[in-house]
């Protein structure tokens, strides 16, 4: 039968915080930032839902960050991760709290916990959205995401439900800045949760051993890609990013190629990253790659093809070989 809610009693912009031991993911932090644009567009409160163990200060944290209202779900069976827990939790406190929209990050754990917790509260869900916006006329949030392949770019809205959920894809949008006079509320959730709820425990949390590569956190991005014509390339590359303070990006086709490591792409089904400046090399500038980085500050470009579509979203095009230019711009790093 279906659940007949009253959509008028539904209220308030909810971020659900991410955290992995202890540490609150900076997608939530990003997430507070566009939750507090949509909180003040709808006259409502900005309010974050975090689920742990020994939570103060991480509720602490989201109240700098900009959290009107923290509602707590601090149990041992909620330290780590885990689907079944996580997905009571959260659909619990959404039935009682009523929030009119509930954001997650696009991440592992986001895209595992949102469409199930959708399903038990009976609404709809927009997944992987890069942007979200209020419609001035009857405050509904416009979600957009990338459809058809990336061909495409979607607005989705959620009629007749509540709450409006979106996932949201990290590093899109700007972080909320870092206030530690702001006062907050924070709010102990009363958590039904029994030990037999939970199918799935955490033993032991392994770091992976190959050297990560966290394109989401980077100032200066150094990409490259089919351009480069071997896996070579991809050191000369590495040069000048340590030489900036950098990390080495890559476009799928290289990847595809077995160049790099799928973790290095950048684009719509790798990361998307919005550092200070991304340098493309040998690249051509497909929307699929263009969609995960095109809100860069300041975008290079240096292609041998004048034509290549990446210098419609660069800022500075180098028409020419790459093996060419990229030494040329360490060199004058060097000189200073
Ligand atoms: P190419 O398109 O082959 O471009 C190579 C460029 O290098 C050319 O512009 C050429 O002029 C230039 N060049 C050649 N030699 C030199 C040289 N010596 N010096 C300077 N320039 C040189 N792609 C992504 O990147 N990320 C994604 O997440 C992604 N997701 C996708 C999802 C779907 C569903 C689909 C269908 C595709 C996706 N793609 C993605 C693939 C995308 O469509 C392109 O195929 C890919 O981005 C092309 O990579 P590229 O620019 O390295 O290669």
């Amino acid at each position: 039968m279906p659940i007949v809610k009253d959509l008028s009693s539904y209220k308030n912009v909810w971020v659900f915080a991410e955290q992995r031991q202890g540490k609150i993911m900076p997608v939530s932090i990003e997430l507070l930032g566009e939750g507090r644009k949509l909180a003040t567009e709808t006259g409502s409160e900005l309010c974050a839902i975090l689920l742990g163990y020994n939570t103060e200060d991480m509720a602490k944290e989201l109240i700098a960050y900009g959290a009107d209202k923290v509602y707590v779900a601090d149990n041992a069976l909620l330290e780590n991760f885990t689907t079944d827990a996580y997905t009571k939790v959260i659909s619990d406190a959404i039935y009682e709290v009523k929030p009119e929209i509930v954001l997650m990050g696009a991440t592992h754990i986001g895209r595992d916990l949102a469409p199930r917790v959708a399903a038990r509260v009976d609404t709809g869900l927009t997944a992987d959205c890069t942007q979200l916006e209020i419609d001035p006329e009857d405050k509904k949030i416009l979600q957009t995401r990338p459809a058809f392949g990336g061909n495409i770019m979607a607005t989705i809205v959620c009629q007749g439900h509540r709450p409006q959920m979106s996932t949201v894809r990290p590093g899109v949008m700007s972080k909320a800045e870092m206030d530690e006079s702001r006062k907050g509320e924070v709010i102990a959730l009363d958590i039904k949760l029994a030990k037999e709820d939970v199918r799935t425990e955490v033993v032991e949390i392994v770091k992976e051993a190959k050297e990560l590569v966290s394109l989401t956190d980077a100032d200066v991005i150094v990409a490259g890609g089919k351009g480069l014509g071997k896996a070579e390339g991809f050191e000369l590359l590495k040069q000048l990013a340590d030489k900036m303070g950098g990390v080495v990006g890559a476009s799928r086709a290289t990847v595809d190629e077995g160049w790099i490591d799928h973790s290095h792409q950048v684009g719509q089904t790798g990361t998307t990253v919005k550092p200070t400046i991304y340098i493309a090399c040998g690249i051509s500038g497909a929307i699929q790659h263009i969609a995960g980085m095109q809100s860069s500050d300041i975008i290079i470009a240096i292609n041998k093809n004048a034509s290549a579509p990446i210098f419609d979203v660069a800022d500075y095009g180098i028409v020419g070989d790459l093996y060419e230019v990229v030494p040329k711009l360490m060199e004058a790093l060097d000189k200073g």
